[in-house]
C-alpha cells in the first residue's frame, strides 16, 4: 500500500465582471495561494464597458504571470479553470471568458462558470468560517440580502435601482472627488464622513423588503450644488441614510430567517461604519457578525477559484459550447449543491 499523500489539486479563477481583472489560485482544500487584481480607472466618468474590457485584455498576461509567481505553482499543475460567467458587463465578461476558455483548452482541464454573486458569498464564508449566514452583499453593481433555502441562495431584499457602491461612487464623482488606484470613491466618501457632524435630512426609501437609492443620490448631489451644507456633513448623512436602509432590511431578514450568522460581503463591506451598524443588529439577534476581510471584499479572482472548486467537486462543469456569458444571471437562479 502506498503511504504517499494524495497530490493537492489547484484551480485558477478569473474575475472580470466590471472594472477589476482578477486572477486567483486556490487549492481544492480552500487555501488561497494567489489573488492578484488590476483595476481599470476611467480617465473621467463611470466605467465604460468597452474601455474596461480593453484594459482587461491588456493586463491579463501580467496579472496571470503575477498570480503564478505568487502561488509558486506552474500552469501544468492546474486541475481546473473557473471564470465569472455573470452577472456583469458584456464586454468585460467576454474578455475574462475568452482567457478562461483558452487556458482550459490549452491545458486540457475542465472549465466551470461561476456566478459572481455566489462567489462573493462563498469567499466570505471561507474566510470568516460562517457556514449558513444571512448575507448582505453590497458592491459597485449589486445590493442584496440573501440566505440559503431549498437548494439556492434566495433573495430577501434588494435594490430597486442603483447599487449602494454605485450610489457612493456617483456622489463622489459629482462632488469632485477623484478615483485613485487603491482608494475607491466609496473609501474617499467614508474618510470625509468621519469628519461630518450634522445629519442632513435625505430621502429614506424602503419599500417592503426592497430599497431605492437613486432619489437619495439626486437629493445629496442637489444639496451639494446649492452649497448649503459642508461636504463632510453630506458624506456623513449619505452614509447614515443609505446604510440605515440596508441595515433595516437586513435586520428584518435576520428576524425572519432566524439565521445565526450575519455575513457582510462585497466592496462596500470595507466600510467601518456599515460594519458597526450591522454588528449591532447581529448582536441584538444573537447572531455572529462576520465581515469579509478587506482583500477579499472587492471583486477578486480567489472567490471565483474557490467557488469553481465547490461547483466542480459537486458535479458541475461548463463545456466550452455552453460557456456563453450571462449578463443578468441572478443569484437565485443558481443551484448550490454544496449546501445542504
Ligand atoms: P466591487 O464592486 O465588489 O469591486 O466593489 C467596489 C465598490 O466598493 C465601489 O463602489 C467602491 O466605491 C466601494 N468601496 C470600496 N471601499 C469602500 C469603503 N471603504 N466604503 C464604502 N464603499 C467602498
Ligand atoms: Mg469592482
Amino acid at each position: 500500500m502506498s503511504t504517499q499523500e494524495p497530490k493537492e489539486r489547484y484551480c485558477l479563477g478569473i474575475e472580470s465582471t466590471a472594472d477589476d481583472f482578477g486572477v486567483g489560485i486556490s487549492t481544492f482544500s480552500g487555501q488561497i495561494l494567489a489573488n492578484i487584481s488590476d483595476c481599470y480607472v476611467p480617465a473621467e466618468g463611470g466605467i465604460h464597458p468597452r474601455e474596461a474590457a480593453r484594459h482587461h485584455a491588456c493586463v491579463a498576461e501580467i496579472v496571470l504571470k503575477e498570480a503564478f509567481t505568487q502561488s509558486g505553482i506552474k500552469p501544468k499543475d492546474l486541475s481546473l479553470i473557473a471564470f465569472s460567467q455573470g452577472p456583469g458587463l458584456g464586454p468585460c465578461l467576454r474578455t475574462g471568458a475568452t482567457v478562461a476558455r483558452a487556458l482550459a483548452s490549452y491545458l486540457g482541464v475542465p472549465l466551470v462558470g461561476v456566478n459572481h454573486s455566489v462567489g462573493h458569498i462563498e469567499i466570505g464564508k471561507l474566510q470568516t468560517g460562517a457556514k449558513d449566514p444571512l448575507t448582505l452583499y453590497v458592491s459597485g453593481g449589486n445590493t442584496l440580502v440573501t440566505a440559503f433555502s431549498f437548494g439556492r441562495y434566495r433573495v430577501f431584499g434588494e435594490t430597486l435601482d442603483i447599487a449602494l457602491g454605485n450610489c457612493l461612487d456617483v456622489f463622489g464623482r459629482e462632488v469632485g472627488l477623484k478615483h485613485k488606484k487603491g482608494v475607491p470613491l466609496g473609501a474617499a466618501v467614508e474618510q470625509l464622513a468621519q469628519r461630518g457632524k450634522e445629519l442632513v435630512l435625505l430621502p429614506y426609501v424602503v419599500k417592503g423588503m426592497d430599497l431605492s437609492l437613486s432619489g437619495l443620490l439626486t437629493a445629496a448631489v442637489t444639496l451639494f450644488q446649492k452649497g448649503e451644507c459642508t461636504l463632510e456633513d453630506l458624506c456623513y448623512s449619505l452614509q447614515e441614510t443609505a446604510f440605515s436602509m440596508v441595515t433595516e432590511i437586513t435586520e428584518r431578514a435576520l428576524a425572519h430567517t432566524e439565521k445565526k450568522e450575519l455575513l457582510l460581503t462585497g466592496g462596500v463591506a470595507a466600510n467601518k461604519r456599515l460594519q458597526a451598524m450591522l454588528k449591532s443588529v447581529a448582536d441584538e439577534h444573537n447572531a455572529t457578525f462576520n465581515s469579509v476581510p478587506l482583500k477579499f471584499a472587492t471583486d477578486n479572482g480567489a472567490m471565483i477559484a474557490w467557488t469553481g472548486i465547490l461547483a466542480f467537486t459537486h458535479g458541475l462543469v461548463t463545456p466550452v459550447e455552453r460557456s456563453f456569458v450571462r449578463l443578468r444571471w441572478r443569484v437565485d437562479k443558481v443551484d448550490v449543491p454544496w449546501m445542504k
